[in-house]
Order: structure tokens, then C-alpha cells, then sequence
């Protein structure tokens, strides 16, 4: 089955959200407690950003971050480099657990590499806490691959890869186990929006995809392979909404109750925005990642990720990850900046849930065979 469409403007709705001018509301400051080692490459090389929580001692958690110019790094929550990949242009990465892998269920890593256009899938070793790549074969997308979210469906127990391309496409993958420790994908459907996407982050539980439009919107389809094509605007650019363009990297906070946030960053305006998570996102709030004592702050971010799991003392109330794109004092090249979630919720009067366990999605099922 392939579906492409492309999108009508006036045909979606904006979900309850007041129009008001993105500069009238108070943008709140949080601080950065960890940045991690600059990335390799010089000039705009950072890109997105995956958590990784390890299976017995959430201390020893991963944070795993894209190079476009290089590969895939590997940093410690204190920011060390414990592993770097020369593979090629990763721009964007996602995660999931439980993936069904021979008699194993593992942690599966999937970047877009812009070098070949290719998804490339790796698994993370829960002894070493490093990554190893597992694509089957060169998985060819055939299109100018940029952002990339992943996606397990809470109907099917199936693992999907969303990657988007620069002219507006959106193709969904299916992953599935090919022997031999390897993972392969099949391309399931195509949509499309009407400009360059990028940042993307899907809902497990509640089956949806959201996907920035960089200049125009944040949009939502349902995420389900056999759904109809119908997105909803969740908020706009150019002064409809709060974000001001380019919307970039797009991410889930889950609470246990169903609840949490989805958080986008605004690159245009240097700063986060924040949207409650649900049937009606709504907007709650901005904040900007100031510069503390010892670590700049962040503008220009591309991609962020998020968790509520606890991580140790480092992050007892989880941690957000944002992209910097200006890594100064001293001037070094880009990285990563780390914020305490519980600075994030205070600042906003967010809930701070370290209860809601990522680690669980898709642990109890009985996987689908392969293909
Ligand atoms: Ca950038
Ligand atoms: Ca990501
Ligand atoms: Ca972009
Ligand atoms: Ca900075
Ligand atoms: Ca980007
Ligand atoms: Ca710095």
C-alpha cells in the first residue's frame, strides 16, 4: 500500500490555540549541568539526540548523538565520548527497547544517513553501553533522507521507522528481525507534507506521529500504517502560533497516567516550546537554556530528546537534551547541553513522574515473527 498526499492548508484544523505573538510570553531560563566533549567535526555537526536508560543502574545511561558530519557518538551522562562511529552524514536517531532480535530483545538505535540516503540501524550492548551497527543490508530510502523518528505500535507490537525527506516526503519503514543478529525494513507508506520537515517524534500509546514542517507547522497524523492520511495542525510559525521557524527536533515527556508534555524546539527564537501531551495539545509554555557558571547555554538547537526516568544522582528527576549550535567558553565545536528536568519543571510548573518506564513498552508481548 502507498498513500502521498500533500497537504492542504485549509483543510486542518488548529487544535485550541489562541493566537498570540510568540514574544508576548514570558520565555523562562534554565541552565545547562552537563555538556558533553565537542563533536569531532567543525561547523554545523550536531544534529539529534537519543537517551538510552540502561536496564539495571539508570546511572550508567547513554546519551547517543547524531554528527551530520561524521557519524554517531556515545557520551556518558557526565558528557564523556565513550564511543565514536565514523559512518557516514547521521543527522537524525531514535530508540526503542524490546525489539525482538533472535532470542534476544534489544535496544535498536535507527539514524538517517544522508550519505546514501540510507537508514542505518544499530543495537546498544547493555554490558559495554556501546553501540554496534546491525543494518541487514544498505537499506535505500530513495530520497534525500533528513529527519527520523521510531515508532512501536501498541496494536501490532510492530517496530516502524518515520523518515522524512527534504522535498516534504514522509515514508514509513517496518523493522523486522533478518537473521543473524541483523535488522532489515520494508517501506509500508508514503505521505508527504508541502515543504522541508525534519524533527519528528511518535506516540506509542497513543498512535500518533508528530512532524515539524520547518517553516510552516507542527502536524499529526495518525501513526498506524493502515490509518488514513489526515493531519491536524498542533501549532504554527510566522506569528499564528509560538514556534518561529525553523521548527526543529520534536519530543515526548511521558507521565504514567497517560499524561506529559510534547516539547519542539524553536529554533528561530533560540528557545523550547511546551504543549501538553493528549487528544488536544495545549500550549503551556516557552523556556530558553541560559548560560550557567561553568557551561554556555544553547541556541540554534536542531535536536532534543527527553526522559522522566530517573537517572542517578546526577539526574534524580530525569534529563532534557538539546543540540547546541554555538558551543562557546571556550569556543570548541558543537555539542550537546544536558538540563535537570526537575529545573525544566519548576521553572514552568511542570510534573515532575520519574515513574513511567520506557524501559517496559513492548517488554511483556509476544513479538510478531519476521516477515
Ligand atoms: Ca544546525
Ligand atoms: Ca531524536
Ligand atoms: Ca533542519
Ligand atoms: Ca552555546
Ligand atoms: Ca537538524
Ligand atoms: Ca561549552
Amino acid at each position: 500500500m502507498k498513500l502521498r498526499l500533500t497537504i492542504a492548508l485549509g483543510g486542518v484544523l488548529a487544535l485550541g490555540l489562541a493566537v498570540v505573538a510568540a514574544q508576548d510570553d514570558p520565555v523562562h531560563e534554565v541552565h545547562p549541568a552537563v555538556e558533553t566533549e565537542p563533536m569531532p567535526n567543525e561547523g554545523d555537526s550536531a544534529d539529534d539526540a537519543a537517551i538510552w536508560i540502561h536496564p539495571s543502574d539508570p546511572a550508567l545511561s547513554t546519551i547517543i548523538g547524531t554528527d551530520k558530519k561524521g557519524g554517531l557518538a556515545v557520551y556518558d551522562l557526565s558528557g564523556r565520548q565513550l564511543q565514536y562511529l565514523e559512518l557516514g552524514r547521521l543527522n537524525n536517531v531514535d530508540l526503542r527497547y524490546n525489539f525482538p532480535l533472535g532470542s534476544e530483545r534489544a535496544s535498536i538505535l535507527v539514524a538517517s544517513n544522508r550519505q546514501g540516503d540510507t537508514l542505518a540501524v544499530f543495537r546498544v550492548d547493555p554490558e559495554t553501553r556501546l553501540v554496534e551497527d546491525v543494518t541487514a543490508r544498505a537499506i535505500k530510502t530513495g530520497i534525500n533522507v533528513y529527519g527520523l523518528c521510531l515508532y512501536r505500535s501498541a496494536v501490532s507490537g510492530r517496530y516502524y521507522a518515520f523518515v522524512n525527506g527534504e522535498d516534504g516526503e514522509i515514508q514509513q519503514w517496518e523493522l523486522f528481525d533478518a537473521g543473524d543478529g541483523r535488522v532489515d525494513a520494508a517501506l509500508v507508506r508514503e505521505f508527504a507534507v508541502g515543504s522541508q520537515p525534519e524533527g519528528c517524534v511518535a506516540d506509542d500509546e497513543m498512535g500518533y506521529l508528530y512532524v515539524g514542517e520547518e517553516n510552516v507547522a507542527i502536524w499529526r497524523f495518525d501513526a498506524e500504517p493502515d490509518r488514513p492520511v489526515e493531519p491536524v495542525a498542533i501549532d504554527r510559525t510566522g506569528g499564528e502560533g509560538y514556534l518561529v521557524a525553523d521548527i526543529e527536533g520534536l519530543t515526548l515527556y511521558y507521565t504514567a497516567d497517560g499524561g506529559g508534555y510534547l516539547i519542539a524546539s524553536s529554533q528561530g527564537s533560540d528557545d523550547f516550546v511546551v504543549y501538553s501531551r493528549g487528544e488536544q495539545p495545549q500550549y503551556i509554555g516557552r523556556f530558553e537554556i541560559e548560560d550557567s557558571d561553568a557551561i554556555d547555554g544553547t541556541s540554534n538547537t536542531d535536536g532534543v530528546d527527553v526522559t522522566n526516568v530517573a537517572l542517578g544522582a546526577a539526574f534524580p528527576e530525569g534529563v532534557f537534551v538539546a543540540q547546541d549550535g554555538r558551543n562557546t567558553d571556550p569556543d570548541a565545536n558543537q555539542n550537546f547541553k544536558f538540563v535537570p528536568w526537575g529545573e525544566i519543571a519548576q521553572a514552568l510548573g511542570l510534573r515532575i513522574d520519574t515513574t513511567w518506564d520506557p524501559r517496559a513498552v513492548g517488554a511483556g508481548e509476544v513479538p510478531p515473527s519476521g516477515r
